[in-house]
């Protein structure tokens, strides 16, 4: 159902993991008028340019209308009937590790909810997994291997509470900008509140900045290795804490202390000035109240999930975990990121926070489903899944809210491995993707604004999403989609929902299967499982665990209990150290000198099909550029605005440079959001990295070797 007009309509932003509120009102012509949910907890009424801009976003131009087979416009029942079939056929003949889906942080949690239970429930493979992978993969494995399970300790009131805030590898004033602001609230009100950016950029975020430190890129193991053994040398560790709650101190500290040297040696090692490290080590060991905010900058690295580890054996040496106003605390780049890793999105879970390997568990989500082919190993992670497509073994495959093409590394080998896939189906809300040129099906999903569900936003808050407005063309939900899919290829039963509130409800209740102790688990939504129908419809923005219905706003946070939910119910040091291979990619430097970074801008999204409508949008950064030291340009003669050819052995691209001394030397940084249908020649992905981190998957994408030149 459609909202009327006049009346204000609660729900989500499209856009980045901060999980604003909104509220929408139907104008007369039509249009939506956007306004910040006051009532929200995650942005109290507050929202950014991208968020006040939604309403200018909400068009049909560019829309997927129609499904169609070879391009040949069908009925519904005809491509679902095909999808269905040539699924089927494939399993049939090559068995079910011969097909694969890739999804999205972008789609709604009861539209993952239903991929991964046709792909892992039923087809019986592990081979579903998203773009959060490129996205957050390292922190969930390294919240694993702290926490026992995937858990984001804190809530967003730590940012009013710390009064010393790390940033590190986040431009959060233009990333999760909302965050930010809160921030800069609190710097301008309290004198006790120290902050410090951690990024080799100088970027808008060192605007609040007490210190900025500048690290060369990838030593984030060695600054927070560093930290580790100043903590111990100068007895400002909490040893009650490490004694009683963690295990893995000795071996991790050994770790530690290989790498650190010191303090000159440790400052020259990571091209900062000496005094700065000895400042934020003393502030650090003297601040109770330390929160570590960090995302892609340390993500998305060869050593990402070592980095995420660095800096939480830190706050584990310091007690410093579960606390108000204290934490390491990961923050999510897409809406729904976090939503997606709950259901089981990655393809190295399977389902509800619950494992592979774990008997029990596969035993209960067995009975829960009511299926006896339930995937037994882990499926290929993305960059291994396209990588399979490429030779061959993967022989369908279906690609959902995502643009692979534009978005994955190395993007010549996704098309090549886009091509000899046999069956490749899109589901998409815009025809013409760079995905969609290589799809044998394609299918009109419903974007933002048209469809209804819940995200799950970086402090753990499920909000919902509402449908405001019709769908242009036949466009349906993608639950509904996959679940007409799975219906015709014999799972009926199990696939045969009325509405979103019923996938929901079902996903609550497998939160409520129990741990191998008996105990819940950390995904615990026991108080949402009554949802279904009217309650579903009124549900409020909720953090969970959500051991009952709330009416207020609660904030909540994980192990003040110093429970944790690994086996011995500890948490876990982990040693690690600085892996010189992986500091730098292995590849030749001779012909690659500079190392190109990459990330969003201000006021555009991932590749710009709903930001890119908005003219006021559009008018802060108005084409793709590469950000290039002068030092670096001069010697090149590259001045202002010259075009110039950014390459490697991948690919290349042409863009305008932007000479500036925020950018170190020997560094270039591009944004991601120009591609190949919004500027052919400025695709970042042509050239990315993709050597990915051996724990977690996830791409190097911000550490690409490559040369520049004067065009
Ligand atoms: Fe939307 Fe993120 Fe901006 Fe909030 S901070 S309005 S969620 S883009």
């Amino acid at each position: 159902m459609t909202q009327t007009r006049n009346a204000w309509t609660k729900s989500t932003c499209a856009y980045c993991g901060v999980g604003c509120g909104i509220e929408a009102q139907i104008k007369a012509d039509g249009e939506l008028s956007i306004r910040g949910d006051q009532s929200h907890p995650a942005n109290f009424g507050n929202l950014c340019s991208k968020g006040l801009a939604l309403g200018e976003t909400v068009s049909h131009q560019g829309r997927l209308l129609h499904p169609s087979i070879d391009g040949i416009e069908q009925s519904w029942p005809t491509a679902l009937d095909h999808v269905a079939t040539q699924f089927s056929k494939t399993i049939e003949e090559f068995g079910p590790e011969s097909v694969a889906f890739y999804v999205s942080g972008q789609l709604l949690t009861e539209d993952y909810y239903v991929a991964n239970k046709l792909m892992k429930g039923f087809i019986g493979s592990g081979n579903i997994d998203t773009n959060s992978r490129l996205c957050m993969s390292s922190s969930v494995a390294g919240h694993k291997r702290a926490f026992g399970t995937d858990t984001v300790p804190g809530c967003y009131e730590d940012f009013d509470t710390a009064e010393m805030v790390i940033i590190t590898g986040s431009n959060l004033a233009w990333c999760h900008p909302i965050l930010f602001q809160r921030l800069k609230k609190q710097k301008e009100q309290r004198d006790n509140l120290f902050i410090v950016v951690i990024d080799p950029r100088e970027t808008d975020t060192c605007s609040i900045a007490d210190l900025h430190l500048a690290i060369n890129p990838e030593t984030d193991v060695q600054l927070f290795n560093g930290l580790l053994s100043y903590l111990v040398e100068h007895k400002k560790i909490d040893q009650q804490y490490i004694d009683a709650h963690s295990e893995g101190f000795a071996s991790a500290l050994a770790s530690a202390q290989k790498d650190a040297s010191s303090l000159e040696q440790m400052a020259s090692a990571l091209g900062i000035n000496q005094d700065d490290l000895s400042s934020f080590y003393a502030h650090f060991a003297n601040t109770e109240k330390t929160l570590t905010i960090y995302s892609q900058g340390v993500n998305q690295s060869m050593q990402g999930s070592n980095k995420v580890n660095s800096i939480i054996n830190c706050h584990i040496a310091t007690g410093r975990i579960g606390k108000p106003g204290m934490g390491p605390f990961s923050i999510t780049g897409q809406p729904n990121a976090m939503g997606g890793r709950e259901v089981g999105g990655l393809s190295n879970t399977l389902a509800a926070h619950m494992e592979f390997g774990d008997q029990q568990a596969h035993q209960a989500i067995s009975d829960f489903w009511q299926t006896d082919n339930l995937a037994t190993k882990p499926g290929l992670k993305a960059v291994d899944l396209f990588d399979a497509m490429h030779d061959g073994k993967i022989k369908a495959v279906w690609i959902i809210a995502t643009n692979p093409v534009v978005s994955l590394p190395n993007s010549n080998k996704i098309i090549a491995a886009l091509q000899k896939c046999p069956l490749v189906v899109v589901s998409d809300c815009i025809e013409n993707t760079a995905t969609a040129e290589y799809a044998d099906v394609l299918l009109p999903a419903q974007g933002w604004s048209e469809k209804s569900g819940t995200v799950t936003n970086s402090e753990r808050r499920i909000s919902r999403q509402r449908r405001l407005l019709p769908s242009p063309g036949v466009a349906k939900a993608d639950w509904w989609i996959i679940s007409e899919v799975a219906k015709r290829m014999g799972f009926k039963e199990a696939f045969d929902y009325l509405h979103e509130g019923e996938i929901f409800t079902e996903f609550a209740k497998m939160t409520t299967l129990n741990n191998e102790d008996g105990q819940a688990r950390d995904l615990n939504l026991i108080g949402l499982t009554q949802l279904d129908g009217k309650g579903y419809s009124r549900l409020k923005p909720q953090q969970w665990p959500v051991t009952e219905l709330q009416t207020e706003t609660v904030q909540q946070r994980f192990f003040a209990n110093k429970q944790f939910f690994t086996p011995s119910k500890k948490v876990q040091f982990i040693a690690v150290s600085i892996d010189a291979k992986k500091q730098i990619s292995e590849k030749t430097q001779s012909n690659y000198p500079m190392i190109l970074n990459s990330g969003r801008i201000r006021d555009q999204w991932h590749t710009m099909t709903r930001t890119g409508l908005s003219s006021r949008l559009g008018a802060h950064i108005t084409e793709p550029f590469v950000a290039i030291h002068p030092d670096d340009a001069v010697p090149l003669d590259i001045k202002e605005h010259n075009l110039v050819v950014v390459k490697n052995d991948k690919g290349s691209m042409l863009v305008r440079a932007l000479l500036t001394k925020q950018q170190a030397p020997g560094q270039l940084f591009t944004p991601i959001h120009w591609n190949k249908q919004t500027a052919k020649s400025a695709n970042v992905c042509n050239l990315a990295n993709d050597d990915t981190d051996p724990l977690s998957g996830q791409p190097a994408l911000k550490s690409s070797q490559v040369n520049i030149d004067k065009w």
